[in-house]
């Protein structure tokens, strides 16, 4: 393994950050499938030249190059990064030039580790000499995700818009799937029917995003929407309903989670996952939060040089999270005159729950705070039955299971900890059966909630 050295240490703040990606390779790791390939098409409209790395055949490199204690999700995108490498190596033989990629891993800086996976993976990059030219484009929760300086100033705020509406959509035809799979008429339409979509919308993405015409991305989905709706077999009666949350990584990547969704389906359920707009609103939203918090500080204290500075920020960010709860709600807004889709919720709105339960506090950070409220709003909702997808060893899922799981089985909800590390547990599928044993009763009880 590669020793620590100066230039190790200069490498991450060189080689690590936002780089201009005109002329390069933009490799996307895949978390989420859908949500993934619609970025890349958003980007390709801009003219970057971004593609989707195969996710998961890495997992042995992955492996070989982590020392096991990291969380499982930097085991994977490891693995994905270098196996990429590998292959593209085998493609073009002496044409390989590092300096011709560059490759995304984002971070937050919140108080856990994905904040770190940007700088392992920077050294293990390093310790091959060839790969040092390769650059790692960071993007950080510390700015709401800008991204600036990826491409030329003026037309930076546009990509971000189009960026964000890509995982909107993305979010929306993945409760579109999760609507139709598990009332298909015929077995593996539902799939291939998401498959054929999520292409047809990225090439929508490539064509009308760089022009912002989030009316024919609209349009686009609409026509998806229809047509997906007719995958359905109406005789089929309507089944419990499961709310996941977790870990954004392992609750999106369905190869990481072995496809917990579809063994929920396969024992009866109809699932709904968090989304991973949430996130993204949470970053902003954080950001307005502290923004008005440290405005109403500087205010007491007659800090008006502090005060003028935090209001610059709430304005800025404040009207970053009003376009993004406008063009969210103007999609499901769309879909759901059409379909009963799944819609998401706000992420002040989890806030003020969360605050009034005196369970936790969006000041003590992490995604912690959107587990634990995202749960209390599937209680408060009527779902049958809440699941916990994480990495094995996750802190803020782990804090979610030691706060929530005493509450939510004092009501008699059914509830599952789902933790992955890449191992099959023999006992998962008995755990997940007995889990929808459960909610089908709380079902027979209860019922199910409509569709918000
Ligand atoms: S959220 Fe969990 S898995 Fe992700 S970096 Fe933090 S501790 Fe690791």
């Amino acid at each position: 393994m590669h020793v620590a050295d100066g230039q190790t240490f200069r490498s991450l703040s060189e080689n690590v950050g936002r780089f201009n990606l005109r002329g390069r390779k933009f490799l996307i790791p895949e978390m989420n499938r859908i949500g993934a390939h619609l970025l890349a098409g958003a980007l390709r409209s801009f003219g970057i030249d971004a593609l989707v790395m195969e996710t998961y055949e890495g997992l042995d490199l992955g492996k070989a190059f982590t020392s096991g204690k990291e969380c499982f999700p930097c085991q994977v995108t490891t693995g994905d990064i270098l196996h990429f490498i590998e292959k593209e190596k085998a493609r073009l033989g002496s044409r390989f030039e590092p300096s011709d990629y560059v490759y995304f891993m984002p971070e937050s800086t919140g108080p856990c580790r994905f904040g770190m996976y940007n700088k392992y993976q920077r050294i293990v990059l390093d310790s091959f000499p060839e790969l040092r030219t390769l650059k790692i484009a960071s993007l950080t929760t510390d700015n709401s995700y800008s991204v600036e300086g990826l491409i030329e100033r003026e037309r930076a705020g546009q990509l971000r818009k189009v960026a964000y509406f890509s995982m909107v959509i993305g979010d929306v035809l993945d409760r579109l799937l999760w609507r139709i799979r598990p009332y298909e008429r015929e077995p593996g339409a539902a799939d291939r029917f998401i498959e054929e979509s999520m292409r047809a919308m990225a090439h929508t993405f490539e064509a009308w995003g760089k022009r912002l015409d989030f009316d024919k991305i609209l349009d686009a989905l609409e026509s998806i929407v229809r047509k997906g709706r007719s995958i359905i077999d109406p005789a089929i009666d309507q089944k419990p309903l499961i709310g996941i949350v977790g870990e954004i990584y392992l609750r999106s990547h369905v190869r990481s989670n072995q496809d917990i969704i579809r063994m929920l389906e396969h024992y009866g359920a109809e699932v709904v996952n968090a989304s991973i707009t949430e996130w993204v609103d949470f970053t902003t939203y954080d950001k307005v939060r502290d923004a008005r918090i440290g405005l109403e500080n500087s205010l007491k204290l007659f800090r008006f040089d502090k005060a003028k500075a935090f209001l610059k920020q709430l304005l800025r960010y404040g009207g970053d999270l009003c376009y993004q709860y406008l063009k969210r709600d103007k999609a499901y807004r769309r879909v759901r005159t059409i379909m009963d889709v799944a819609s998401d919720h706000r992420v002040s709105h989890l806030d003020k729950m969360l605050e009034k339960s005196g369970l936790y506090s969006f000041s003590l950070g992490t995604e912690a705070c959107l587990s634990i409220a995202g749960i209390m709003a599937y209680v408060q909702q009527g779902f049958n039955g809440v699941v916990n997808v994480y990495p094995f060893t996750c802190m803020p899922s782990t804090v979610t299971s030691s706060i929530i799981k005493p509450v939510i089985t004092g009501r008699r909800i059914p509830y599952l900890d789902a933790p992955y590390d890449g191992t099959f547990q023999p006992g998962r599928e008995t755990a997940i059966r007995t889990f929808m044993y459960q909610a089908y009763q709380h079902f027979e009880r209860h019922g199910r909630p409509v569709h918000h």
